[in-house]
């Protein structure tokens, strides 16, 4: 069968109960659409696809669900909002609802990322689990400020996979304001010794005693999103480029107040009260940061609590 073959076959099934519709007769709008008018073959189905909706006067989620009705779509490809797609993917996370009518929301994740997935109450759809991999047929995605997200409905077909789906990109987003500097952050020590690189307390390692210290700089900071606190650690580089002191500047000012603790003071400073989006893989508790955003404030801090609230 030819692409065209394919999409005509499925379109036809799928208005099986509405329209008497053939799949030749579909083949041939199809036809005409990519051949004389050049219109790629995603769009071609889509305008089809809405034009016998009118036809048999339905709404989309009308019709008869099923995977395979849409293009396979990997999380990362996303770009669009009210696209109808099927994806392939782990439940990576699940939150607590924030609202009765929605009956989970979490994180789904494939090999070119994660994306947020949302199941309304009304939907009555089968739970899925956090860790289980599926197949997901017929979800339609969404946007928010730029953000993308997947909604479950109710003809979401929900197949339980038995190969575990890879999660690529283990990166997460917080966005929030920073709200305190823990202790151990500005200019620090590390044991020297290989392969230990520990932060020394008064000049001794945990595991190795008093050192001759190694000076880096880092920041272990507390991020407020208005729903919940992330701890996020901000290596010398990323330190550096959110504070614009650089280790030498660091030492310098310790050297001159004869106070490591300066730094530190410094920092928190410049940093406590603002907001920034934050981007790194998480290990544990913690964010590394590896992309760091100041964010207009507190214009934002409304914004912010209301996206908040709609997670
Ligand atoms: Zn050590």
């Amino acid at each position: 069968m030819t692409d065209l073959r394919t999409h005509a076959a499925e379109i036809a099934d799928q208005f099986s109960d509405h329209l008497d519709v053939s799949a030749d007769e579909v083949e041939e709008r199809l036809e005409s659409l990519v051949t004389e008018y050049r219109v790629p073959v995603d769009e071609a189905r889509r305008s089809v696809v809405n034009s016998y909706l009118d036809e048999a006067g339905i709404e989309r989620d009308e019709l008869a669900g099923g995977s395979g009705g849409n293009e396979q779509t990997l999380l990362n490809d996303i770009d669009q909002d009210e696209q109808w797609v099927d994806v392939r993917a782990k439940v990576v996370e699940l939150w607590e609802p924030r609202s009765e009518s929605v009956a989970q929301v979490g994180l789904l994740g494939d090999d070119s990322g994660r994306m947020k997935f949302i199941a309304f109450t009304t939907s009555e759809l089968p739970e899925l689990e956090e860790g289980k991999s599926y197949a997901l047929g017929n979800v339609v995605t969404d946007e928010y400020q730029g953000n993308f997200s997947v909604k479950l409905n109710r003809t979401t077909s929900i197949t339980e996979l038995d190969e575990e789906i890879e999660v690529g990109d283990d990166s997460t987003s917080v966005e929030g304001a920073l709200v305190d500097i823990q202790s151990g952050s500005g200019l620090i020590k590390r044991c020297p010794e290989e392969g230990c690189t520990r932060v020394l307390q008064n000049g001794r390692c945990s595991e190795h005693g008093s050192v001759e210290g190694e000076f880096d700089l880092r920041i272990k900071a507390v991020v407020d999103d208005g729903d919940e606190v992330h701890e996020v650690i901000f290596n010398r580089e990323m330190t550096e480029e959110l504070t614009g002191i650089e280790l030498d500047e660091a030492k310098q000012m310790a050297m001159d107040a004869l106070d490591t603790t300066i730094v530190e003071e410094e920092m928190r400073g410049d940093l406590v009260g603002f907001y920034y989006r934050v981007t790194g893989p998480t290990l544990g508790r913690y964010v590394l940061a590896n992309e760091v955003e100041r964010l207009r404030e507190p214009a934002d801090a409304e914004e912010l609590l209301i996206k908040a609230r709609s997670m």
